[in-house]
C-alpha cells in the first residue's frame, strides 16, 4: 500500500476575502454548530447520521448554500463531536460542549477549483455565484501549486488566509549504501556516517535552542512575579511567550532537520535515531529545573516527516544501554562517564558518539538497516564532520528552501578528546 504524504500550505489573499464569502463562512459556522446541536442530541457523530438528522432542518433557512458546502460542514461538526465523546470516555477535565467560535469554512477537492497558474481560487457560494480568491504567491508556494505531482487535497478558507493540502504518493526509499547514525543530545546531534570500515564522527550543533528556552523560561518567571496581581494577564502573557518561544526554537530545528537529511541523501545513509518514546528527562542541577524534551522530540518529527517527502530511510532504535555499552567489546558498564567513554578493552571515545555506534549496532543487529556492514574499530579518531553549525546555517534561505547543497557545510577539523 502507497501511503500518501498530505501537506497543507497558507496562503495570503492578495485583496482580502469577498462579501459574499464572509457571509458564506458565518453561515458555515451556523451550520456546524447546528450539526453539533442535533448530534449531541441525539448521540450520533457521523457524517451521514448527522446529514440526515439535520440537513432539512438547515435547508429550510438556507435554502441557497451550496449543497457540498453543507455536507462539508456536517462533516467538521462530526469530527469535533468525535473529540467530544473521546475526551468524555476518557474523563479528562470539563466537559465543555464544542461550539465554534472561529469563522473557517472547509471544503473538499471537488467543491472548489484552482487555476494552478495564476494563483486563483474559484470558490461556489450558492447555484450562479461563484467568488475568485487570488493567492499571493513566493517561490515557496509556486513549488507546490506549480508541480503537478501534487494533487489537491481540501481548502480551508479564514477570514484573512487560506490553506490548501497538497497531496504526493510517498516516493519509496532508496536502498542505503551507508547509515547516519545521531544520539539526540540538548545542545547538539552526534553520531557518525558508517560504511564497512570507513566510520567517520558528525555533528550537528544547536546550542541556541536551550539558550531560546532559558530565556524565555525567564521571562515567564519574571512575568508571572509582576502579575501576580492579574492571574489573566499573566497567562496571557504567558502564553505569548511561549508561542514565540517555539517558532523561534521550531525555525532552528527545521534547519537542522535539513542540513542533516541534505548529507543523508547526498550519502545515500539511512538515518539511524533513538525512539525517544518512554524516555524522561533528567533533572539539570545547573538550571535547577527539568530540561524540556519538547525540542528533541519535534526534531525527530521534523525529521521523520521531511525524510519520507524525500524518500530518505530513518530507522528508530531503543536507546537501552546505549550510553553504557561498548562497541568493541560488548561490555555494560553500571555507571555513568563523564564525557569520556572509556573501557577496559582500551577502547575509549567521546560519549556521545559512542552511544551513536551502539544504535547503529542495535539497528544493524535487528535487521534494519538494510544488508549494511560495518565495522566500530574502523572508527577515524581524527575527523569530526560538521553538518550544522548555527553561525553558518543561519545564512541559508529562511523559508525551507534547503541551500545547503551537503558539501560547502562539512568542515573536517580534528576531533577533540
Ligand atoms: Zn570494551
Amino acid at each position: 500500500m502507497v501511503q500518501m504524504l498530505i501537506k497543507g500550505v497558507v496562503f495570503r489573499l492578495g485583496g482580502g476575502l469577498p462579501n459574499e464569502a464572509k457571509f458564506l463562512l458565518e453561515d458555515f459556522r451556523l451550520a456546524v454548530n447546528g450539526a453539533i446541536r442535533a448530534g449531541l442530541q441525539a448521540r450520533v457523530t457521523s457524517r451521514n447520521a448527522l446529514t440526515k438528522l439535520a440537513y432539512k432542518d438547515f435547508r429550510r433557512e438556507h435554502p441557497s448554500m451550496y449543497a457540498q458546502h453543507l455536507v462539508s460542514a456536517f462533516e467538521v461538526a462530526g469530527a469535533l463531536l468525535r473529540n467530544h465523546r473521546r475526551r468524555v470516555r476518557k474523563g479528562n477535565g470539563d466537559h465543555v460542549v464544542p461550539y465554534v467560535r472561529r469563522l473557517f469554512m472547509k471544503a473538499e477537492n471537488q467543491a472548489y477549483k484552482l487555476d494552478r497558474e495564476n494563483g486563483v481560487v474559484d470558490l461556489p457560494i450558492r447555484a450562479r455565484c461563484h467568488v475568485t480568491l487570488k493567492l499571493v504567491l513566493s517561490d515557496y508556494h509556486r513549488r507546490y501549486i506549480e508541480d503537478r505531482s501534487y494533487s489537491l487535497g481540501s481548502l480551508t478558507v479564514f477570514p484573512d488566509r487560506v490553506i490548501i493540502a497538497f497531496r504526493k504518493d510517498c516516493p519509496k526509499p532508496y536502498a542505503p549504501e551507508s547509515a547516519l547514525s545521531l544520539d539526540t543530545n540538548e545542545r547538539s546531534l552526534d553520531g557518525v556516517v558508517a560504511k564497512c570500515d570507513d566510520v567517520k564522527a558528525v555533528k550537528a550543533e544547536f546550542p541556541d535552542i536551550v539558550l531560546i528556552q532559558q530565556r524565555h523560561h525567564d521571562r515567564r518567571k519574571r512575568l508571572q512575579k509582576k502579575k501576580a496581581h492579574d492571574k489573566r494577564t499573566s497567562r496571557r502573557l504567558c502564553r505569548r511567550e511561549g508561542k514565540r518561544e517555539h517558532h523561534r526554537v521550531e525555525y532552528r530545528l527545521h534547519q537542522v532537520a535539513n542540513a542533516v537529511l541534505s548529507f543523508a541523501e547526498n550519502q545515500k545513509s539511512a538515518v539511524v535515531l533513538e525512539d525517544l518514546r518512554g524516555f524522561r528527562p533528567k533533572w539539570n542541577r545547573e538550571l535547577n529545573r527539568r530540561l524540556s524534551l519538547w525540542p528533541r522530540r519535534k526534531l525527530h518529527q521534523i525529521i521523520e516527516y521531511k525524510a519520507q517527502w524525500r524518500g530518505i530511510p530513518v530507522v528508530k532504535v531503543d536507546p537501552r544501554n546505549s550510553s553504557r555499552t561498548c562497541p568493541i567489546c560488548g561490555r555494560i558498564h553500571d555507571s555513568r562517564m563523564g564525557t569520556e567513554f572509556k573501557c577496559e578493552c582500551g577502547w575509549h571515545l567521546d560519549r556521545h558518539i559512542n552511544a551513536s555506534l551502539n544504535l547503529l549496532q542495535t539497528a544493524i543487529s535487528k535487521g534494519m538497516a538494510g544488508g549494511l556492514r560495518f565495522n566500530p574499530g574502523a572508527f577515524q579518531h581524527d575527523v569530526m564532520m560538521t553538518l550544522y553549525d548555527p553561525e553558518r546555517g543561519a545564512q541559508s534561505e529562511p523559508n525551507g528552501t534547503s541551500g545547503i547543497g551537503g558539501g560547502d557545510l562539512i568542515r573536517h577539523h580534528p576531533i577533540i578528546q
